[in-house]
């Protein structure tokens, strides 16, 4: 499919239901009202307004919420390049003293394509996961060397840059948004904040199916298995929780088909497994 223009995406026929994110309907809406909607205005509206694209966002909230996974369905909503994903202690670790090199390259791409396509260059998302780690408060470092602090800078610097460019959108995930230097949270960088907290129940029932839907298309979920009950037994589970207790179902299941004697194998009526309720509540002790 063309590559569309940067300030005119949306890919046609995306549904939320296909993105494989339970309960986090409501904060996927108000993220596409409040950082994605200019980008679908008919063309010269922004101009009209005088208004720009929103070119960042913080996704914050605790781990295994969904964060990377809805960063990621933006970029196939907006019909994106792959994201460039970075972590944070990779980024000051992996390349000592070149931190801020490490930033210059990430945006290097998505800056050459604007300046030879301009507005019909593709969308650019860079994705900052664990980016407390390289954007602490500015001098919170203590007796460091002072590279978290350069590498914020940079950082800000880059930030300002993207005002001139449509084709970036820059993503930053935290566990700790109160460690964040507030520099970088300002309207015109990272300005839309979306807090993604712990699934409620429906959000856990959510999830269940989806994790549980292969099985349930493939008759391999047992009929006792209840995903209500389910969703009420995980209170405090995360997304990726969820998905490691579905997991972890299964291994019980396929635990009563394999054979140990001299030779371990599998046992013949393999084709049988079913994942049961029984799995599932051993899964969760
Ligand atoms: P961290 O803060 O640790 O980086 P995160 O919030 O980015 O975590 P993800 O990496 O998006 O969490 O989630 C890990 C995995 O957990 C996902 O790949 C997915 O399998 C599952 N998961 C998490 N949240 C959800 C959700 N809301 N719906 C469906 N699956 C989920």
């Amino acid at each position: 499919m063309k590559r569309p223009a940067a300030n005119a995406i949306l890919q046609p026929g995306f549904k939320f239901e296909d993105m494989g994110i339970g309960g986090l309907d409501a904060e996927f809406s108000a993220i596409f009202r409040r950082a994605f909607a200019s980008r679908i205005f008919p063309p010269g509206m922004i101009e009209k307004l005088g208004i720009s694209h929103v070119k960042g966002m913080l996704l914050y909230g605790p781990p295994g919420t969904g964060k990377t996974l809805i960063a990621r369905q933006i970029g196939k909503m907006l019909n994106a390049r792959e994201p460039k994903i970075v972590n944070g202690p990779e980024i000051l670790n992996k390349f000592v003293g070149q931190s801020e090199e490490n930033i210059r390259k990430l945006f290097a791409d998505a800056e050459r394509e604007y300046r030879e396509k301009g507005d019909e260059s593709g969308l650019h998302i860079i994705i900052f996961d664990e980016l407390d780690a390289i954007c602490k408060k500015r001098g919170s470092s203590g007796g460091d060397t002072g590279v978290g602090d350069q590498v914020v800078n940079q950082l800000l610097a880059k930030m300002d840059g993207v005002d001139q460019l449509n084709n970036i959108l820059v993503i930053g995930m935290t566990n700790r948004k109160d460690m964040i230097d507030e520099a970088l949270l300002r309207p015109g960088r990272l300005e839309v904040h979306m807090e993604i907290s712990l699934p409620d129940e429906n959000g856990r029932l959510q999830i269940l199916k989806i994790h549980t839907a292969k099985m349930q298309e493939n008759k391999v979920l047992d009929k006792d298995v209840d995903l209500a009950e389910l969703a009420a037994l995980t209170k405090n589970y995360s997304g990726a929780e969820i998905n490691g207790l579905v997991k972890s179902a299964t291994s019980f299941a396929f635990n009563r088909h394999i054979k140990v004697g001299t030779v371990a194998g599998i046992s013949d009526d393999i084709e049988n497994l079913k994942v049961n309720r029984g799995d599932f509540l051993n899964a969760l002790t």
